[in-house]
């Protein structure tokens, strides 16, 4: 029964991350993550008429600035934070 359910996990892991990929994919999300976060940033998209997924344009004249569009700056981005994990199990105590 382990066996069988140890390859039920590992067919499903890959099926389920790919799902996850072509999902920030065609939102245009960009995900980072490491043990303390999960972080999603809005990224330009390609199909944008103002910068053509370059995500802004240079304005000024001698002191340039870029100019952020709105298709990736006016989103939101979300972060989630991960609790650590104890080091010490609750029922024993730290010494
Ligand atoms: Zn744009």
């Amino acid at each position: 029964m382990r066996a069988r359910t140890a390859a039920l996990v590992a067919a499903v892991v890959p099926v389920t991350v790919a799902a996850a990929a072509v999902v920030l994919k065609a939102s245009h999300w960009e995900l980072y993550a490491d043990r303390h976060r999960i972080h999603l940033a809005p990224v330009a998209r390609r199909s944008c008429p103002d910068c053509r997924g370059a995500g802004g344009w240079w304005v000024g004249g001698a002191n340039p600035e870029m100019e952020p569009c709105g298709c990736w700056a006016e989103r939101r981005e979300l972060t989630l934070r991960l609790l650590p994990r104890p080091t010490v199990p609750y029922d024993e105590p730290p010494f």
